[in-house]
């Protein structure tokens, strides 16, 4: 077994006892290779015969320099706060790469924890499967997110509501610090410890803030900022995380922790999948206020090192949090300009923007596809095609366009990086779930993440992704 291109590091551990509890990883009984991403092994400077060794990947055997840990951390979930931590993970290292990037690298799935409460410890093959496909178009989607380096089973069944085969998700990610990681010290009550969080939060992912003079401020503001601009891309492609609870909302701004996630296809604000939501809470038009509630119970965690700092700390919080509606709005407005093909800024942008969507949810419009014909110009495939709001507002648009100084083709041009062609349709993802669940074929989910690797080539093998599904009485459901 090779062990060159490991280089792991422990920095996390140099963090207070009370962040972590050591743990192994528990055996199981037959790992194989299911899923090997051998493109992000190579980033990593990962050894090229990894994919050989599902030993490694499902933490029966360790690589050199590993030192596992679970992680503790408390969050709100559905609006109740509770005490967590990794129940099902651990994290054996930080890869640090040849250039100086630092990676925690988790395997999910591995086991009992002391935090695991009365779960298992175990992960289910087909939803790490749909972890790894969603995280990976997000990737492709140019949208920031934790990644998938494998997926292995693991020769063992385990019981939901029926069993189902088991499995070990290898993710990483630029941290696993989350909102909930700092609910969680400042639960402890223990300023001290909650300041080395925020010291090394800050000296990972935002180490320009080491400078300001009010650091820990100015460290929540660049949160609140990734947060907001994390979400409005979102937004804009139509994805829904379904479990926007503290402990699922990344410090860094990485899409984290994907479960009963899904795409939209027809435009609705009110569409939720995950089965778990009953009331709606993480629906896709509640995403964006979601966020920003998080947010404040990050800053109620911050509270006592914000103090040390000024005596209006409390104001300087709220003050920064008011700031996330217009970090929101300017990063959803900018990215919804270039999926219009607008070079300029003008007035009433976003009046058609407003227009536009509005007839979407009258219509039922696909929402990728509403775009993808707006990119290829080809407004007869859309369902309100025949209606004379959208005639006029198609006219409007036109002219819009026309205006700029700027050539129609390059208009066309930047809509296309900007309107992906395809996205991990449902349909599509259940499609792939399934050939590997009932018939171990994995040839159906290969060929879809091939096509969204690239989801804005517009390429004719794409072609049959783009298709929507056909019309259901029954609303999609996913599960955690
Ligand atoms: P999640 O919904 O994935 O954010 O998980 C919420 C909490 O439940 C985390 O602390 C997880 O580690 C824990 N958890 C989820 N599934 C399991 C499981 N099968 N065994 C133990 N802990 C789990
Ligand atoms: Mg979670
Ligand atoms: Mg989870």
């Amino acid at each position: 077994m090779t062990q060159t291109g490991w280089n792991l590091k422990h920095s996390y551990q140099l963090l207070p006892e009370h962040f972590y509890a050591k743990v192994e990883p528990t055996p199981v009984k037959a790992p194989a290779y299911a899923v090997f991403n051998g493109g992000l092994a190579a980033e990593l400077g990962l050894p090229d015969d990894l994919k050989h060794h599902p030993e490694l990947l499902s933490g029966n055997e360790l690589p050199e320099g590993a030192d596992p840990v679970a992680q503790a951390y408390a969050g709100h979930q559905f609006g109740q706060f509770t005490m967590l931590g990794d129940g099902r993970a651990v994290l054996i290292g930080e890869q640090v790469t040849n250039k100086g990037r630092r990676f925690d690298i988790q395997l999910k799935g591995s086991g009992r924890t002391p935090f695991s409460r009365r779960g298992d410890g175990r992960a289910g093959l087909a939803p790490m499967l749909r972890e790894y496909m969603i995280s990976e178009a997000m990737y492709g989607l140019g949208i920031p997110t934790n990644r998938t380096l494998a997926v292995t089973t693991t020769g063992e069944h385990i019981q939901r509501e029926i069993e189902i085969p088991g499995a070990v998700l290898t993710r990483v990610s630029s941290s696993h610090l989350r909102v909930g990681t700092f609910q969680y010290a400042a639960g402890l009550g223990d300023v001290d410890a909650l300041r080395l969080l925020a010291d090394y939060a800050v000296q990972r992912h935002y180490p320009e803030a080491a400078g300001e003079e009010k650091r820990y401020a100015a460290f929540y503001e660049k949160v609140v900022e990734q947060q907001a601009a994390l979400i409005a891309q979102w937004q804009l492609v139509g994805f829904i995380h379904g479990v926007m609870n503290t402990d699922n909302m990344s410090i860094s701004g990485e899409t984290f922790d994907y479960g009963p996630c899904a795409f939209m296809d027809v435009y609705h604000p009110e569409t939720v999948f995950s089965s778990i939501d009953a009331k709606g809470r993480y629906a896709y038009q509640n995403q964006p206020p979601i966020g920003q509630w998080n947010l404040a119970r990050l800053a109620e965690s911050l509270i006592p090192i914000l103090d040390e700092e000024e005596d209006a700390a409390l104001e300087t919080a709220q003050e920064i949090l008011g700031r996330y509606g217009s970090y929101y709005q300017k990063h959803w407005v900018n990215g919804m300009r270039e999926k219009l093909g607008f070079l300029t800024e003008e007035n009433q942008d976003e009046a058609l923007m407003d227009d536009l969507l509005d007839m979407m949810k009258k219509q039922e419009a696909d929402y990728t596809n509403t775009f993808r014909a707006l990119t290829l110009d080809r407004p007869e495939e859309l369902p309100m095609w025949n209606s004379v709001a959208f005639s006029s507002w198609y006219d409007q648009w036109k002219k819009r366009l026309e205006r700029q100084d700027q050539p129609l083709d390059l208009a066309f041009a930047k809509m296309k990086q900007a309107n992906p062609a395809i996205i991990p349709r449902n349909h599509r993802v259940e499609e792939a779930l399934e050939a590997v669940i009932q018939n171990d074929d994995y040839s159906v989910m290969e060929n879809l993440m091939e096509q969204l690797k690239n989801p804005y080539e517009y390429s004719a093998a794409q072609e049959p992704y783009a298709q929507p599904p056909e019309p259901s009485d029954l609303p999609y459901r996913t599960y955690c």
